[in-house]
């Protein structure tokens, strides 16, 4: 502790208290400043993306585990609300973001195919089979999941997990797959679909090295800040991790080839693999009869995973583009709708692609900013 205020004397020339939150120097007052002439006019767009499709949320997406404590609660986040103008110590980008990011709850992406989002950092996506729900990333923790497919049974019906696909090895899409799957479904043989090399790479980076992750990923997100605009704003893709039960069910069943084709509960899938992309095991997939793909987080709109101080294997976006936007048998011409898995603003236009025509609609597992 000496050495460090010596050398915040030595540096600054006077004492100051590294863990209070601070007002905008001019420098950034002016870097910000710049930043915002250089964005392009805001026309509403992306608002009405992140809003397309909604159907009934939790009163602040509020969450609480077997104890009382939310596992996930939005209320802290109020200071961003639509409307709200951007304060000086934010980025002008990061609080737009924000912003969009803060709408919640149950949407429809299309028919048959709905999305919970804003109840952890990714988003959870049901597809309706003939029996049951077919889950995509059951989000981090187990309390966030089992709201979520409350809520998909609320307004879908009282169905079953007829099955459950992992898009990749990040914690934030399996960890709570114990929300979505009883014991009685695992010993029934319930269906789990991942990437080759998932299990590997899901235990090499979140319990091998599971502690290190964990205490980096805590000054990465700025978990321990307090939320508002000197401290805790957004992570880009979501809020923040969600603080529930985190799981993990090993898939009965791996995706090794693009071109693989699976049904599952009536619905025909099928899969790109996309290896060493976004994560080190991840995969891309089309469902032919809703015309929707499903682009795990290869396809997100900000700058995801490019450089990451939490500890994961450092996306490679070169690679994750030129896979995403390759034809194959997985990227038809004509998807009605591409969802990734983080803050998909599901739905979302795509209107630049070589290999895709406009008019085809976008859903991911994380968020949006074109
Ligand atoms: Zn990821």
């Amino acid at each position: 502790m000496a050495e460090e205020r010596r050398f915040d004397v030595a540096c600054c020339g006077e004492m100051s208290d590294l863990t209070q939150p601070k007002d905008a120097t001019r420098a950034t007052l002016e870097a910000q400043a710049r930043l915002a002439a250089s964005l392009p006019p805001e026309d509403g767009a992306d608002l009405e993306r992140a809003r397309k499709g909604f159907i009934d949320t939790l009163p602040h997406a509020r969450i609480e585990n077997a104890k009382g404590w939310p596992a996930w609660d939005l209320t802290p986040f109020a200071f961003q609300a639509d409307g709200e103008v951007c304060p000086p110590t934010v980025n002008p980008s990061l609080w737009r973001q924000a912003q969009l990011n803060l709408n919640h709850g149950l949407f429809q992406v299309t028919e048959g195919i709905y999305q919970v989002r804003g109840f952890d950092l990714s988003n959870i996506t049901f597809v309706e089979g003939d029996e049951g729900f077919i889950v995509i990333d059951p989000l981090t923790s187990a309390e966030p999941a089992a709201a979520a497919l409350a809520l998909m049974r609320k307004h879908r019906g009282d169905k079953p997990v007829s099955a459950v696909i992992y898009t990749h090895s990040h914690v934030d899409h399996y960890g709570g797959v114990k929300g979505v799957l009883t014991d009685a479904d695992i010993a029934g043989g319930a269906r789990i679909v991942a990437p080759e090399g998932f299990l590997a790479e899901a235990v090499s980076e979140n319990v091998l090295a599971g502690n290190v992750m964990n205490r980096r990923a805590t000054y990465m997100y700025g978990a321990l800040l307090p939320r508002g605009p000197r401290g805790h704003v957004d992570s880009g893709l979501g809020k923040a991790v969600s603080g529930g039960q985190v799981s993990l069910i090993a898939p009965t069943e791996s995706i090794s080839k693009t071109g693989t084709r699976l049904t599952l509960d009536g619905v025909e899938i099928v899969f790109q693999v996309t290896p060493g992309t976004e994560a080190p095991a991840e995969m891309n997939f089309f469902f032919p009869r809703h015309k929707a793909l499903c682009m795990a987080e290869n396809c997100t709109c900000q700058l995801h995973n490019l450089y990451t101080r939490a500890g994961p294997r450092c996306a490679t976006p070169r690679r994750g583009v030129s896979i995403s936007t390759r034809r194959s048998t997985c990227s038809p011409r004509t998807p009605r709708c591409c969802s990734p898995a983080t803050t998909g603003r599901a739905g979302a236009p795509r209107t630049r692609s070589r290999s895709w025509r406009p008019r085809a609609t976008s859903t991911s597992s994380s968020t949006t900013r074109p």
